[in-house]
């Protein structure tokens, strides 16, 4: 059985102030107990939320992490140092970073193992554009994201690891994924992994991403190879995300 993951991505959004009043109501409206809830602050919050979720059962994760292992990197944050403030997860491969931030399948495979190292468990987010899934090509887009890194770290160092399928089109636009059509790309994903490894096939989970909202959160959950959300807009909503978390309890 896999355990289902819920995930926060605030993306660049939030305050000291804004952050301690999320937490006050969310940990007071959620129920953590049949899930795992990760939240995702941008870096300079890292410590504020961790000391807040310090004694709760919820997880703190970070959205980026440097795809070099220290030194003369100005700007740069790694995975040692995520370890250090107390991060459990790491995003890597967001669509806003392949896309804006030009991130390459190596780098993103680069920054995969030395979570792994850190024993951080990478978040790999992989997706089409709505270009690309009109000429049919979501499949072979989502696979070869998700090929290039088992290539590079090999497939035992996939293990344990999540995949969040977040279609680019349903990012920020309100246009979610039918609760079908999201089933059947990770259901793709699992019999794809099976080509690797039959466990590591049964044990991933596989998250959906893409305008994630209360209303839409538990047909999506229901799905057989849909094991939680990474949830963006949503989140930023204590009630919101609370309300999604809770789909699942
Ligand atoms: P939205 O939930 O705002 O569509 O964002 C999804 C996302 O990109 C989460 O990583």
């Amino acid at each position: 059985m896999r355990r289902p993951i819920i995930i926060a991505n605030w993306k660049m959004n939030g305050s000291r102030e804004k952050n301690t009043s999320f937490l006050e109501h969310f940990l007071t409206a959620v129920n953590a107990e049949t899930c795992d809830i990760v939240i995702c602050p941008p870096l300079p919050y890292l410590s504020q939320i961790q000391q807040s979720i310090e004694i709760t059962a919820i997880n703190l994760g970070s959205q980026n992490v440097c795809q070099y292992p220290e030194g003369a990197y100005t700007g740069e944050t790694s995975a040692t140092m995520l370890a250090d403030l107390g991060c459990q997860y790491c995003l890597i491969g967001h669509s806003e970073r392949r896309l804006i931030f030009n991130e390459s399948d190596k780098s993103i495979a680069d920054k995969f193992l030395l979570l792994k190292k850190n024993n951080i468990t990478p978040v790999l987010c992989v997706g089409e554009t709505l270009q690309q899934r009109e000429n049919n090509e979501t499949e072979q887009v989502v696979l070869s994201q998700i090929d290039s890194v088992i290539h590079s770290v090999g497939i035992n160092n996939f293990i344990d690891s999540v995949i969040a399928y977040e279609p680019v089109w349903s990012i920020g636009t309100g246009l979610t994924a039918t609760p079908e059509q999201a089933q059947s790309v990770h259901l793709a994903i699992r019999n794809h992994l099976k080509t690797h490894n039959s466990q590591t096939a049964s044990g991933t989970r596989i998250v959906y991403g893409g305008s994630v909202k209360p209303e839409n959160a538990a047909d999506l959950f229901s799905q057989p190879d849909i094991d939680g959300g990474l949830i963006g807009g949503a989140s930023l909503k204590a009630e919101s995300f609370a309300e999604i978390c809770n789909v699942l309890s």
